[in-house]
């Protein structure tokens, strides 16, 4: 009957909520939002549309949105200090969707990372780049310290001469050398994109990078990553009027139509949130990768870019293939509770990328839930009990249980009040 099949898929998210409860959350491109910020997801807002820019709509019923999506735009301009923000990206791939019909038309050069160098799927030939029909060619990266090669990419900025540099990673350990490019993208006269998805919450928190004063043109993220907001994507610009008309245009009618209204002030609350919070949580973040990633290495892991201090942001990867490699450890992981996940690490081709070489890690969630670096140094030997064969279920548990409420944001309690009206 069809009311036990929806009673069946109810029983599972509960389940599915439960063990996320039990588990320590390792995944570096998740993260949990805030109680005020859930609760605007469960509005009437998303059962909305709102095609169009505030005051200019297609659709009646919006006069009450239109003031949430023009103040969260204005909380977004104060947190990246920046003069432009859209707002209405439904992903950071629909943001970067946006951002590549906006700037490139069919057969134009686009320089992105290579995926192996931590680039993510949508700056790939198979990915959005692809389906515009761009020609992507590769930056270099110096993988003993897993950083952008600046002196053979700007050689090859020069040669190339493409029409658009994105700089973006999906493990996005180190600072991209923007400021060091800037001269040789300048005299090829490209745009300057930077994909920010993984690292939102840490330039929010001004302890990353500062990419739109380093001559970066356009920012775009996923909102869900280290910006512990709701599953969406922005774009955030610091350019001329005629481009950002580009870019508001490649938005809709571009890449959408109904741009997920609730989520939107969801992406307000948590805007508002990170300006008083953000710099400490970023901080925290970094601070707890970096002890992870030493736990580790103590413990005989090979964490990656060593000799670079291992990390500068929420990320850490690490070299398994000592250990079974990254599909077995992964899977052994996730059997005790401790989810992460499988990832390509430099050297491996994409036939690998079932069962690469490595692992990766991210510390914004365990850090918002209020763990520190003494957990961290648990956390990693846990790890290493799991995959000496250890059953670590119960210590994984009993350590979640101290870490429940979700931190740096605001008290929660009127939020729980108003859920419970629905
Ligand atoms: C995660 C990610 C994206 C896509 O974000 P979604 O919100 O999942 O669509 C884009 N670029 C990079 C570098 C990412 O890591």
């Amino acid at each position: 009957m069809a009311i036990e099949d929806a009673l069946w898929i109810r029983q599972k998210a509960m389940e599915h909520q439960k063990w996320f409860e039990e588990s320590i959350p390792l995944i570096a491109s998740e993260n949990v939002m805030s109680p005020l910020a859930k609760e605007m997801i469960i509005t009437d807002l998303n059962n909305r549309y709102a095609e169009g820019l505030p005051h200019h709509r297609y659709y009646q019923g919006n006069k009450i949105y239109d003031e949430i999506e023009i103040k969260t735009e204005e909380l977004i301009k104060e947190l990246f200090n920046s003069p432009q923000a859209d707002v209405r990206p439904i992903s950071g791939t629909n943001a970067n969707q946006a951002v590549i019909f906006a700037f490139t038309s069919p057969g134009d050069k686009i320089m992105a990372p290579s995926l192996d160098s931590g680039a993510h799927i949508s700056s790939a030939e198979f990915g959005a780049v692809g389906f515009r029909g761009l020609k992507p060619v590769n930056m270099e990266f110096n993988t003993e310290l897993m950083e952008i090669d600046v002196d053979k990419t700007k050689k090859k900025i020069l040669e190339e001469k493409p029409k658009v540099c994105l700089f973006g990673f999906s493990v996005f350990l180190f600072p991209a050398p923007i400021k060091e490019l800037k001269d040789a993208m300048d005299e090829v006269s490209c745009r300057v994109w930077y994909d920010g998805a993984h690292v939102l919450g840490l330039i929010a928190g001004k302890r990353f990078q500062d990419p739109l004063r380093e001559g970066a043109h356009v920012i775009t993220g996923s909102t869900h990553k280290t910006f512990p907001g709701p599953q969406h994507g922005v774009i955030i610009g610091n350019t001329s009027e005629e481009d950002w008309k580009l870019v508001r245009r490649g938005v809709f009618p571009g890449v959408l139509s109904n741009h997920h209204l609730g989520n939107v002030a969801a992406l307000g609350v948590t805007a508002a949130e990170m300006l008083e919070f953000g710099e400490a949580y970023a901080e925290n973040i970094i601070q707890n990768a970096q002890k992870l990633a030493q736990s580790l290495h103590e413990l005989g892991f090979k964490v990656l870019a060593e000799k670079n201090g291992f990390t500068r942001s929420h990320t850490i990867l690490v070299n398994v293939v000592d250990k079974g490699g990254g599909k077995y450890v992964a899977e052994k992981l996730e059997a005790n509770n401790i989810i992460l996940n499988k990832n390509m690490i430099p050297g491996d081709s994409n036939k690998r990328s079932q069962d690469p070489s490595g692992i990766r890690i991210g510390t914004q969630e365990v850090t918002r839930l209020g763990m520190g670096k003494s957990e961290m140094s648990y956390i990693a030997e846990l790890i290493n009990n799991a995959l000496k064969g250890k059953d670590v279920r119960e210590e994984v548990k009993e350590l979640k249980s101290q870490f429940s409420k979700i931190k740096y944001c605001y008290g929660d309690h009127k939020a729980y009040e108003y859920i419970k009206l629905f």
